[in-house]
């Protein structure tokens, strides 16, 4: 559905959240919100545009200055209340979630977790954002370093987790001390605004963490080109990414990228087959592949090609395809329409390229799925590595078969993509496993783990086309939100200059 076509009457309006308040949009748009599983109308975006970021933007500014001046462990208190209230709410976001975006409910639940971890994690760090005292290379002299916050912090996120993502930047953005102008996916704006209520009941100041609605062109752009924006925090797809870096370095932001994956999970001839099949069924075809760290490639030694081959085809039918809301559902829809054509577009492709298709390809319309947006999931054998199926982001259910010789081969293949977010490997030999750890070139490695479950006290980020450097989650996260201030204390009374009278 367009825009144009937004049923206007008889569903909730939903407005961005601009100083504590509730504030239309001054474009006159409305954008729809969708339910994936049933194609129901759940809501209509007032989309905001250039008028009320500039003015989101202004509360954020003003509310810096009470903000930072707040003792961190203060702040601390805000942010503990906060994961204390998400803890409460836990089943209604997850039921919200699901009906947003089609997260299937057991998923849904374990991503509010994610949520909760991470939010009394960086609360913690209200006693800590731990700096450094060092030598000064002069006599009565003292040195150290501090994190000072940065401003006004843009985040830009996608709908794929839509409480996890945003959390993972909220909560290091704030515990430091920054304020916040936060435009989340127009395809889940709903949970977004109960976000921004749950934290203004946890004591949030107003301005402090504002919401602007609407899609990527009408209210991200002017919040990366608004000069009050000091950093950009955005996931998202590589080539939004991209755009955003290029428009953010203009005008001399600091942008946090974190982008998309061809995830790869390398089975070897001595892998616990069983474990295996488990651990791709999981990470290739949960969330409908809708992850970023889905596992799309699978690197399977031709010893055991067939085997394998033969487990996977007989499993991934069997997953139960439905309303995600449904308990028994194991996989939910695909998020929209133009996501379910790009997923099918790619099963095209990979015939074109001459790959077998082993099950699925298509979309899944039993019952009452003919409403929603599903589809099968889908495996490829015999494909080549170069093929556009094996490097390009396809982000729906398909996994693509490649079959290697050796760990040097496979390790050579998986670092061969123009992403770098994670990889896994199932072998029973520890050499080999010390190896690929030290060799694959993602930013997350697993062993004898699908590609999927990061805790939030380890960083979480890719190399290559996936990032740029940063890294969320764990206190490295604490680097994009913060400055390093160095403060020298001359207690000598006297002029002492450095490198002169050393
Ligand atoms: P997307 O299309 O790039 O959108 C991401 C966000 O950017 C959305 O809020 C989008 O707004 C906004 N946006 C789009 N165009 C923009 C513009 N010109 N200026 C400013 N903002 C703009 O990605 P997506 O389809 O939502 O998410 C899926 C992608 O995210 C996949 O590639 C996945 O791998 C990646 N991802 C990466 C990670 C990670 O940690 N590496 C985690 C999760 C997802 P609208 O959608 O409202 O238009």
């Amino acid at each position: 559905m367009t825009t144009q076509q937004a049923n206007a009457q008889e569903v909730p309006l939903l407005k961005s959240y601009i100083g504590g308040q509730w504030v239309a949009g001054s474009t006159g748009e409305l954008y729809p919100d969708i339910n994936p599983a049933t194609g129901e109308l759940l809501a209509n975006t007032s989309v905001a545009g250039a008028a009320e970021v500039d003015q989101a933007v202004q509360k954020a500014q003003d509310a810096f200055r009470q903000w930072r001046a707040l003792p961190a462990p203060r702040r601390g208190e805000i942010l503990f209340r906060a994961a204390q209230l998400i803890r409460e709410r836990k089943e209604a976001l997850a039921q919200l979630m699901s009906r947003e975006m089609g997260k299937v409910l057991f998923e849904a639940r374990g991503e509010v977790q994610e949520a909760i971890d991470e939010f009394f994690y960086m609360a913690g760090e209200g006693r800590r954002l731990f700096g450094f005292t060092t030598p000064s290379e002069m006599p009565d002299k003292f040195a150290c370093c501090v994190r000072d916050p940065v401003g006004v912090v843009g985040l830009i996120t996608p709908w794929n987790f839509p409480v996890a993502v945003p959390s993972w930047k909220l909560s290091p953005a704030l515990i430091a001390g920054n304020t916040i102008v936060w435009k989340p996916a127009e395809d889940t704006p709903m949970v977004a605004l109960e976000f921004a209520r749950l934290l203004e009941e946890a004591g949030l100041p107003p301005g402090v963490v504002n919401v602007v609605l609407g899609p990527g062109p009408a209210t991200g752009a002017p919040l990366v080109e608004h000069p009050g924006v000091r950093v950009i925090a955005f996931t998202g797809s590589t080539a939004t990414g991209t755009f955003i870096a290029t428009e953010g370095a203009r005008r001399g932001k600091r942008v946090l990228l974190e982008m998309g994956g061809k995830n790869a999970i390398t089975v070897m001839d001595d892998a616990d087959l069983d474990l295996a099949v488990e651990g791709i069924l999981w990470s290739a075809f949960g969330t409908s592949g809708q992850r970023c760290t889905a596992a799309s490639r699978l690197i399977v030694h031709r010893k055991v090609v067939d085997e394998l081959t033969e487990r996977l085809v007989a499993e991934a039918p069997r997953l139960r395809i439905g309303n995600p809301l449904d308990e028994g559902t194991q996989i939910g829809p695909i998020v929209n329409q133009k996501q379910l054509e790009r997923v099918h577009r790619y099963t095209g492709i990979g015939m074109e390229e001459g790959a077998r298709l082993l099950c699925g390809g298509e979309t899944y319309t039993e019952g009452d799925c003919a409403k929603g947006f599903f589809y099968r999931p889908t495996l490829f054998a015999d494909v080549r590595p170069d093929m556009r199926i094996a490097q390009e982001e396809i982000f729906g259910p398909t996994a693509v078969m490649i079959s290697v010789d050796s760990l040097e081969e496979a390790i050579a293949v998986n670092n061969d993509t123009p992403y770098g977010l994670s990889s896994s490997i199932y072998t029973r030999d520890i050499n080999r496993a010390m190896r690929a750890a030290r060799d694959l070139t993602t930013g997350i490695v697993y062993i004898n783990h699908g590609t999927t479950g990061a805790e939030v006290h380890l960083p979480f980020g890719g190399t290559r086309g996936t990032g740029n450097g940063h890294r969320e989650a764990a206190v490295q996260a604490l680097d994009a939100f913060t400055e390093w201030k160095a403060i020298y204390v001359d207690y000598s009374g006297r002029l002492q200059r450095a490198q002169i009278d050393t």
